[in-house]
C-alpha cells in the first residue's frame, strides 16, 4: 500500500488542478493521496468528484498545510481529516489566505527595488487560480532569468525567510494551530520540520514542547531531509511518541518531486485515521484502498 500525504494543487501552489492530481496519484500506483493546499481546502470538492472517473482504487485524505511562525521561524504543519466547516480553524485559514495578495505585492515592490523588473501582472499569471504564494514569484524570477530553478529564490539573496525581498504576513502560532487542528477533529503533522536549504528551523526541544501540546506527528521522509536526518528525525519522533510520515510535497511542473517520492507506512496512516473525527478518508473507484 502506497500512501503519500503531502501534495498541493492549483488552489495554492501546485500545477496540476486538484482533478488531475487525484488521475495523477492513481497513475503514480498510490493507494492513498492527501491533497493538502497551504491554508485552503477549496481543492477538495474537484478532488473527491475525479475520485468516480478513476479505473482504480484510490482513497483521498483532505487536509491542509497551515502557514505557521515560532519566536520568528516560519514553519509548516499539516493538518489532516479537519472539519472543513468548523468556524475558528476556518477563520484562521481565511485570515493567512486573506493576507497573500498584499504579500504577494510587498514582496514584488522590494524585487523592483532591487531591480528585478518583475510585475504583479505576471506573478498573477503564474498564480492563475490558485491562493498567490512565494513559489509563484519564484517562478517568475525564473522566467525573469534571475535564479536558474525555483528552489534557488529560496535562499537569503531572494524570497527566503528574513530575505532581501521577503514579507511577512499572518501566521498562525502552531500551538494555536494544533489546539484549533484538534477541536475540529483534525490531526497535526509538523511538515519537513529540518528543512535546512529553506532557511531557519526550529530546535529539537521546540518539536518536544509541541509534542506535549499534543502534536500527533513529524514529517521525517521528505525530499528537503537528507538520510542523516531522515534518521534523526525518525528516532526524534521515537523518542516524543510521535507518528513518522513520509511523503512527497508534490507541487507538479513547479518543484522536480515525483508523486509517492517519499511514503508513509500504512500503520502510521492507520493510526492517523483512527483519531480523527472530523472529516473521514474518500475512497475513490474500487475503494479498496480505504482505512
Ligand atoms: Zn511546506
Ligand atoms: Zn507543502
Amino acid at each position: 500500500m502506497r500512501i503519500d500525504l503531502h501534495t498541493h494543487s492549483t488552489a495554492s501552489d501546485g500545477t496540476d488542478t486538484p482533478a488531475q492530481l487525484v488521475r495523477n496519484a492513481a497513475a503514480a500506483g498510490l493507494d492513498v493521496v492527501a491533497l493538502t493546499d497551504h491554508d485552503t481546502t477549496r481543492g477538495y470538492a474537484e478532488a473527491v468528484a475525479a475520485l468516480a472517473g478513476l479505473d482504480r482504487g484510490l482513497t483521498l485524505v483532505t487536509g491542509a498545510e497551515l502557514s505557521c511562525r515560532l519566536d520568528g521561524v516560519g514553519l509548516h504543519m499539516l493538518a489532516y481529516l479537519f472539519d472543513p466547516d468548523e468556524p475558528e480553524l476556518a477563520r484562521e485559514r481565511e485570515l493567512v489566505r486573506d493576507d497573500r495578495v498584499p504579500r504577494a505585492k510587498a514582496m514584488i515592490g522590494k524585487l523592483r527595488e532591487l531591480g528585478v523588473p518583475v510585475t504583479w501582472e505576471q506573478v498573477a499569471r503564474i498564480a492563475g487560480d490558485g491562493s498567490v504564494g512565494r513559489p509563484h514569484i519564484a517562478e517568475a524570477l525564473v522566467e525573469l532569468g534571475v535564479v536558474p530553478t525555483v528552489s534557488d529564490a529560496f535562499t537569503p539573496d531572494w524570497l527566503g525567510d528574513g530575505g532581501r525581498a521577503y514579507a511577512e504576513k499572518h501566521e498562525l502560532d502552531p500551538f494555536d494551530a494544533i489546539r484549533l487542528v484538534k477541536a475540529a477533529g483534525g490531526v497535526t503533522v509538523f511538515a519537513h520540520p529540518a528543512a535546512v536549504k529553506r532557511g531557519q528551523v526550529v530546535p529539537e526541544s521546540a518539536i518536544a514542547a509541541l509534542a506535549a501540546a499534543g502534536l500527533d506527528g513529524i514529517e521525517a521522509d521528505h525530499m528537503d531531509h537528507d538520510p542523516a536526518t531522515r534518521t534523526r528525525l525518525h528516532g526524534l519522533a521515537e523518542d516524543l511518541g510521535l507518528l513518522a510520515t513520509g511523503s512527497s510535497d508534490y507541487h507538479g511542473s513547479r518543484k522536480t518531486c515525483v508523486l509517492g517520492e517519499f511514503t508513509t507506512d500504512p500503520e502510521i496512516y492507520g493510526e492517523i485515521t483512527r483519531r480523527a473525527t472530523g472529516a473521514f478518508p474518500v475512497p475513490g473507484a474500487g475503494g479498496r484502498a480505504g482505512a
